[in-house]
């Protein structure tokens, strides 16, 4: 903490891994003894820089970019980009540190990375977007590269920033390479990389629900967020038949108790995808409730599946959801649970899928995308998504594997941080002192 001040997130990522770690750390000292953990918290490689860009009146504004090379042990550095005006240095090392343990689970040869800017794309022109990208990329591109670090989308981050980023990587390197993912079909994309962290956590969740003799079909589903994640996990859900009952933004939920169906989920997509509007006007169009400055986990419902941002489920909410009933929270966000709503989901024994598992099917695609960009050839929506189903079971073993408990709970939290540390550890003994 004192090396790292003001970095609230990124020590909490990094306590809920330690605690985790603890006793498989005790019957495993070797780790210790090869300065693992302290390697393991130590990025790789920080990269700060200024983004200056014009706005649609001709004012110059300075935004801070960052990139966070954080492990490359077992793959290049891999993670997405998040703009939004709340990101800094301790927010993109938490999200880097989980991305390590992430990418190492899905099987595939991904280090680990994630970067952003304190930018907000909300309210602004296309135009703006595309000078702000332009400007990031100007800078970017020097440290980045599809065998070195390849970043994605997150928050604030989509199709359209990602074409605006890869052209102008494309533009000043004079090379037509995979440095990107999440790119549009056209331009060498992967079927499937949009849907796939919310169809991934969906398949991920139904995979514990096995395991107790349930499935996603005829519950009633909490969703927040109405972005990326939320909208192909309401999508999935719906196509297991499930019933999505809410959605929510920045600034309210929606509650519509007669399911989010396909046609109103296309509204949404249309609404928060075209023309960026707020999820408020949903309520106004299918008058239903809508609930100001509030989250949707009073709501009752079998299932949660935290689509938005990091602690956005509390203490209070984690008693809520479990006092109306709920079974299975599955993490579309990175971090969405404090640790004493954690504490509080586990005590229960409810099902809990923590994101460094339940999400981890968004980049599990993008490096299918990865190396779909290597072959230069593109597999099926049928093809990927088979592969995408396959990772999230993979996972899902790997986190029975390591966190079954005696007596038979399995503490997905516990089996996906050693099963992720495990891989990377082994062969950060296997290269020396890295
Ligand atoms: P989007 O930008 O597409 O959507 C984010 C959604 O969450 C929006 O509805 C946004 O509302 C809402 N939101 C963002 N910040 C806050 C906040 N502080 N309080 C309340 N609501 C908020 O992002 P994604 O869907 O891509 O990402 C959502 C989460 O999933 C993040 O935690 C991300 O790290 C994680 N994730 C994403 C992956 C991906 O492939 N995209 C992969 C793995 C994890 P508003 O429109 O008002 O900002």
């Amino acid at each position: 903490i004192d090396k790292n001040p003001a970095e609230p997130e990124f020590h909490q990522a990094v306590h809920e891994v330690l605690l985790s770690l603890a006793s498989f750390l005790e019957e495993n000292p070797h780790y210790i003894n090869s300065g693992i953990l302290e390697r393991m918290v130590e990025p790789e490689r920080i990269i700060i820089f200024r983004v200056p860009w014009v706005n649609d009146v001709g004012k110059i504004i300075v935004n801070r970019g960052y990139r966070i090379e954080m492990n490359s042990a077992i793959g290049p550095y891999k993670g997405g980009l998040r703009f939004h005006p709340t990101v800094n240095l301790g927010i993109l090392k938490f999200l880097a540190f989980e991305q390590v343990f992430k990418n190492s689970l899905t099987t595939l040869p991904l280090g680990g990375g994630k970067g952003g800017s304190d930018f907000d794309p909300k309210g602004k022109s296309d135009s703006e977007v595309m000078r702000f990208c332009q400007s990031f990329m100007t800078e970017l591109y020097r440290h980045i590269g599809h065998n070195t670090d390849i970043p994605a989308g997150d928050i604030g981050v989509g199709g359209r920033e990602i074409g605006y980023l890869f052209g102008q990587y494309k533009r000043i390197t004079n090379e037509f390479t995979g440095t990107l993912t999440g790119k549009g079909v056209n331009w060498d994309g992967s079927y499937i990389r949009p849907e796939a962290t919310g169809y991934g956590n969906v398949y991920f969740a139904e995979e514990m629900l096995n395991t107790r003799h349930e499935s996603i079909k005829g519950k009633t589903v909490l969703i927040s967020g109405s972005g990326n994640v939320a909208q192909f996990s309401a999508e999935k859900v719906n196509d297991l038949g499930g019933k999505v009952v809410t959605l929510s933004d920045s600034n309210g939920y929606i509650y519509d108790p007669n399911g989010i169906d396909k046609s109103k989920l296309k509204f949404v997509m249309q609404l928060k995808n075209i023309e960026r509007g707020r999820i408020k006007e949903y309520a106004e169009k299918y008058n239903v409730k809508y609930v100001e400055n509030e989250t949707p986990w009073k709501e009752k419902a079998d299932i949660a599946l935290p689509s938005a941002t990091q602690n956005e489920i509390t203490k209070d909410d984690a008693r809520s959801l479990i006092a109306n009933g709920c079974i299975c929270i599955s993490e579309g966000a990175n971090m969405p649970c404090t640790p004493k709503a954690i504490e509080i989901i586990i005590q229960n024994k409810l099902l809990y899928g923590p994101g460094k598992a339940a999400n981890a099917g968004g980049v599990a695609v993008s490096g299918l995308e990865m190396s779909q960009d290597s072959m230069r050839l593109n597999w099926t929506r049928e093809e990927v998504d088979a592969r995408l189903k396959n990772i999230m079971k993979e996972i899902h073993k790997t986190c029975i594997k390591y966190g079954t408990k005696p007596g038979g709970y399995v503490n997905y939290m516990d089996g996906a941080n050693i099963g992720g540390f495990v891989k990377v550890a082994d062969t950060m003994i296997d290269l020396g002192t890295v």
